[in-house]
């Protein structure tokens, strides 16, 4: 199948103004003769050539409406200087304009006075040689706009007008009707035609939820012949439409606006604030291909977000950008519920979230709002890390991952299996898994689902399924197709059973690759489950996915359960299930004897690939328990299908995060030292070092190492070499380490 159903497919998406394949699945044709009048208005090809590439680190200024007059300017451009930023996002336009407007009703800085403050610190950074990217911020308008344009204002489901919920005094504007389409083009041309920025980056652009104005509502209609949905069921007929018009107006407007910047300024882009992971409603195959850079706008973490957060921006948006420049945003100050933007993190916090994201591939991005500065602590911190991004800048331009897993994620099994339950059932096995291999020291890369193609996923051995329910047809022949070249899959629970648009399949797309075909039901949630161990009778000796587990008989089940029969010849299972039994009064808690023995897992070998599937959401179960037993039978199930030598193993203890790199004259493989007492939540209070950690690197075909180093000790480090690989101990490791090995060129 492979290359020609991938070059029609190719086709179609062309025709579909970029909307996925699933997502235009079942349209009629005005449809798509719609979204084809749409391609027409914009580009969709990307310059990486330009000037996008070239900033390594960035810095945000985001102006409060008094800064004008009132902030020391040379403050900041020392600042830059001294910590080599080579590119400011810098606030101008849009909610408050910050530089003399000529637009009607665009509201000035009542600070602003004679003075042009964006173009002042323009100005003094162009000098400093930085790249500059104007900020504007859609999504708020005072009085006089809702006065002249009532219309132009978000209503919300009962038909009134939305004021600002932070400060009455603004309103919520629309974000898919005129002043989005029209008033702010308006003032991104302006900002353009006057200061020749690189791009303009627009904040809270994308709407705030749902909007029932009667632009909307009209446009709606014509696009589905349906109202406005009233539920966020997504097998709601409206819903569904919904979401797929949501997304077409906003990349509408993205092209729109991308296409007045590059009118004045070929060089210019439009850059969305936009873009994440299964749970983001923009599809991210579009934005890779719309988005020359990108920056994740993650600023910081809070509740028990996982320090490793970061990273995983990293690889979501890599999954699409390619090689494209990515960055990532964070904030100086504390990011919670209650909005302090005026506070500090601490410094080991700040250090850990910037080092993972940095590991994982982004670029940093700092960014401060209020020019004045209140409390100063952020400043040594941020300068630091800069400084060293800036000397081991060679090492930190990576050309790719040398990562042979794939994690795969799935807007659209977000979007219509998940709904409003999609951070539970879609994004909570993700980061099970996520955390699994973190802890296996197995490094990893993200795959978007409407990326099968060979081109993209080539590089992969292994492809891991973490309850990727809805699969198209196609893309269940795609995954066929990897497997026949040799590919490994593992899989957990619901992945494939359902189709792109969240329907229940008979049976799983992927039933014959599984070797476990649906029974018709879903258990759970299970109470007092279990998973008995099992050797295989006919060897008496345990399988490698019970590595570790040797002196165990039973280990917890996953919480929910697919009821699956096997079909086909699959290896004995090592895992069999014990079913629920009572857990109160005590007196009953005793297992029942059963008739049938089901396997807790399929395990499968066909020529080169190897496949895993487990009918438990065990991924799921894992994020909500982190029971010892799961990690390891997560981390077994990838080592037996990848089943080839790792490209990097790290030995030693402690949790650390890693990642391996090639770069044109060299290779490198970051540790992020993830252990530590607030690992689970943050904010971090010191870091504590790790020991002694045991380093074996495959080194790439073709190369010979000259020279390792460890970038942040500041030192060459010994190592031995052994047939293709180069072994080294690190001593110890404080929040980061970076083995850079040089090669003979
Ligand atoms: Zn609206």
């Amino acid at each position: 199948m492979g290359l020609s159903m991938n070059d029609s497919r190719r086709t179609f998406l062309k025709q579909a103004a970029g909307l996925t394949a699933a997502f235009l699945t079942g349209f009629d044709g005005k449809h798509a003769a719609y979204a084809s009048s749409l391609q027409s208005e914009g580009t969709t090809t990307s310059d990486t050539a330009e000037w996008y590439d070239h900033p390594m680190r960035w810095a945000q200024l985001a102006f409060v409406e008094d800064d004008p007059g009132n902030y020391d300017l040379s403050f900041w451009l020392d600042y830059f200087q001294k910590i080599h930023a080579d590119a400011a996002c810098l606030s101008a336009g849009g909610v408050v304009a910050f530089y003399p407007t000529e637009i009607p009703l665009h509201y000035r800085s009542r600070w602003l006075g004679a003075m042009d403050t964006f173009g002042d610190i323009v100005h003094g950074c162009r000098k400093l040689g930085m790249n500059i990217v104007a900020r504007t911020d859609a999504h708020a308008c005072h009085q006089d706009v809702y006065d002249a344009h009532p219309d132009w204002i978000a209503v919300d489901e009962h038909g009134n007008k939305r004021r600002h919920p932070s400060d009455p005094q603004y309103w919520i504007t629309c974000a898919l009707g005129p002043y989005n389409f029209e008033f702010m083009t308006l003032v991104h041309q302006e900002i353009m035609r006057n200061y020749m920025v690189d791009g303009i980056f627009t904040n809270r652009w994308s709407g705030s939820g749902m909007c029932y104005c009667e632009h909307c509502q009209q446009n709606f209609r014509a696009f589905s012949h349906l109202d406005l949905p009233r539920t966020s069921d997504p097998q709601d007929p409206a819903r569904r439409q919904y979401i797929l018009w949501n997304q077409q107006r906003l990349f509408e407007l993205w092209r729109l606006w991308n296409q007045k910047l590059r009118e004045i300024n070929p060089h210019s882009s439009y850059i969305a604030n936009a873009g994440g992971g299964a749970l983001s409603p923009l599809d991210m195959k579009t934005i890779g291909e719309l988005a020359p850079t990108l920056f994740a706008d993650r600023q910081g973490r809070s509740g028990l977000m996982a320090p490793w957060a970061n990273g995983k921006n990293g690889k979501e948006y890599r999954a699409t950008m390619g090689q494209k420049a990515i960055g990532g945003i964070f904030s100086v100050g504390i990011e919670d519920k209650y909005r302090w933007k005026d506070s500090v993190q601490s410094g080991d916090e700040l250090r850990l979230w910037v080092a993972d994201g940095i590991a994982q591939g982004l670029r940093p991005w700092f960014t401060k709002f209020n020019a004045k500065v209140i409390d100063h602590r952020w400043l040594p911190v941020v300068e630091e890390i800069y400084k060293w991004h800036y000397a081991n800048e060679t090492y930190l331009r990576n050309e790719r991952p040398l990562a042979r897993i794939g994690v795969v994620y799935s807007q659209q099994t977000a979007a219509f299996y998940g709904g409003e339950k999609a951070r539970a059932t879609v994004e909570d096995p993700a980061l099970g898994f996520y955390q699994a291999l973190v802890e296996a020291r197995i490094p990893f890369e993200m795959v978007h689902d409407q990326l099968f193609d060979r081109q993209h996923i080539a590089q992969f051995r292994t492809l891991i399924f973490p309850n990727i329910a809805a699969l198209s047809t196609l893309q269940c022949q795609q995954i066929q197709a990897f497997v026949e070249n040799g590919g490994s899959i593992v899989a957990t629970y619901e992945t494939s059973l359902y189709n792109e648009w969240g329907v229940r399949r008979q049976d799983f797309g992927l039933a014959s690759i599984f070797g476990a075909s649906f029974a018709g039901n879903i258990q759970g949630p299970m109470l007092n489950s279990y998973l008995s161990l099992e050797k295989d009778p006919t060897k008496n000796a345990y399988h490698p996915l019970l590595a570790g587990l040797e002196d165990a008989t039973r280990t917890i089940n996953a919480v929910n359960q697919v009821n699956v029969k096997p079909t086909g010849q699959s290896i004995a299972s090592p895992l069999q299930i014990v079913p629920s039994y009572p857990d109160l009064p005590m007196e009953d808690v005793f297992p029942r004897p059963v008739q049938e023995h089901n396997p807790g897992v399929f395990l499968r070998e066909s020529g080169r690939s190897r496949i895993v599937y487990f009918p438990g959401d065990i991924d799921r179960t894992f994020w909500e328990i982190l029971d010892a037993d799961h990690a390891k039978l997560l981390r077994n199930a990838v080592l037996w299908a990848t089943n080839e030598p790792a490209p990097i193993t790290v030995e030693g203890q402690g949790v650390i995060d890693i990642s391996v790199w090639s770069q044109k004259s060299s290779m490198t493989v970051h540790l992020v030292n993830l252990t530590n007492p607030m690992m689970m939540k943050g904010p971090v209070r010191e870091i504590i070092p790790i020991a002694s950690q045991r380093v074996q690197v495959q080194i790439p075909e073709g190369r010979r190492v000259t020279k390792a180093k460890l970038l942040v000790a500041g030192k060459d480090i010994p190592y031995r070499v052994e047939q293709r690989h180069i072994l080294l101990t690190v001593p110890s490791i404080h929040v980061h380490e970076v083995i850079a090995l040089d090669f003979a060129v």
